[in-house]
């Protein structure tokens, strides 16, 4: 077994990738600023406070512990805020992980698994989409995943470094043991933002109604964090074993509406969730859905935990811990 890097590892995805790797036997090392993870999702390994853009630090994470392979999760990741403030996206995501490339060729590690979205697709021309879908973002969070994921096979091939690129659609649900869930400050997203709704925060605002869509509203493909930590954890073990670089969708291949999403919050909370109608967001595309074969395939994949009842139901225990009230972290 290895001895991970996993940057970003105290943000949502990031820390449920860590519980996986663990759980498989290796050995974990996290790498966060605490921009906007949080400390108390670091249930074990090594820490070390850092930033991305610190190539020295990073170098120095790299030899220290014999770090063999890196994860990288570490990113800004909403969508409204990558179009008001495209230089802060533009550092994160593109600037951030030249760094963290720069000290893997100096150390000479040669494999990371890298976190990429489906908002590298932008408005689909068949649906659900395959990874060859042309790529066209439709906003500054997509074009920053997407300028990177595009230097990738220069590295690759000038330096020998080996990269995998998961593009996720809608990362959703809580650790199903209640270990670890969803605390973004402020919070963007539409799960937790439906749970703040119904606890007596402000109405649920629902980002259009007006898509060429069944309801009006936009259609997501919901796919649970543990089931995206796995697809971490088998795409890392294929790079290992000596296979190639690749690109995974990582999605359910079903679609729910905001409206569907806001339903099953309302069963599974037994509360309404207050709402308003507001104009669309922009840079949102009406519908994502993955077309996700090829990580099911090649790697045996599933996404076992990926019902929306499940991903409604592990989310909002942990919700109701408000553990995400209380954490440290990004204030805003
Ligand atoms: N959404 C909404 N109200 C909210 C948050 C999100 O209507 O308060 C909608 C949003 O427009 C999108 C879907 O829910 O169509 C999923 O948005 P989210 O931010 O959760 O994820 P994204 O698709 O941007 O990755």
């Amino acid at each position: 077994m290895s001895n991970v890097l996993v940057v970003g590892g105290a943000g949502y995805i990031g820390s449920h990738a860590c519980l996986a790797l663990r759980e498989a036997g290796h050995e974990v090392v996290v790498y966060d600023n605490f921009s906007t993870g949080h400390r108390e999702a670091v249930l074990g390994g090594v820490l070390i406070d850092g930033d991305v853009r610190d190539s020295e630090k990073l170098k120095e994470a790299l030899r220290n512990y014999r770090v063999s392979v890196v994860m990288h999760f570490a990113a800004l990741i909403s969508v409204e805020e990558s179009v008001s403030n495209p230089i802060a996206y533009y550092e994160a995501n593109v600037e951030g992980t030249l760094s963290l490339l720069s000290a893997m060729v100096d150390v000479g590690v040669e494999v990371m698994v890298f976190s990429s979205t489906a908002a590298v697709y932008g408005k689909p021309d068949y649906s659900p989409m395959l990874e060859d879908h042309p790529t066209r973002p439709l906003n500054a969070y997509g074009e920053s995943k997407l300028a990177i994921e595009r230097a990738f096979p220069h590295y690759e091939r000038a330096y020998g470094l080996r990269i995998s690129k998961l593009r996720y659609f809608n990362a959703s649900g809580a650790d199903p043991e209640g270990r670890l869930g969803e605390a973004h400050y402020p919070e963007t997203h539409l799960i937790p933002r439906a749970f703040n709704a119904v606890l007596g925060g402000p109405p649920l605002e629902i980002f259009g109604e007006n898509y060429s869509t069944p309801d009006g509203t936009c259609l997501r493909d919901f796919v649970h964090v543990t089931d995206l930590a796995d697809a971490h954890v088998r795409v890392l073990r294929r790079l290992q074993d000596g296979g190639d670089s690749d690109v995974y969708n990582v999605g359910t291949g079903s679609a729910y509406s905001v409206r569907e999403v806001i339903q099953m919050v309302e069963k599974v909370t037994g509360q309404e969730v207050p709402t308003i109608i507001s104009p669309r967001r922009i840079g949102d595309p009406s519908s994502l859905l993955a077309a996700s074969d090829r990580i099911q395939n090649e790697l045996g994949w599933t996404p076992a935990h990926s019902n929306l009842q499940e991903i409604v139901e592990s989310a909002w225990r942990w919700h109701q811990t408000g553990w995400h009230v209380g954490a440290t972290g990004d204030t805003g």
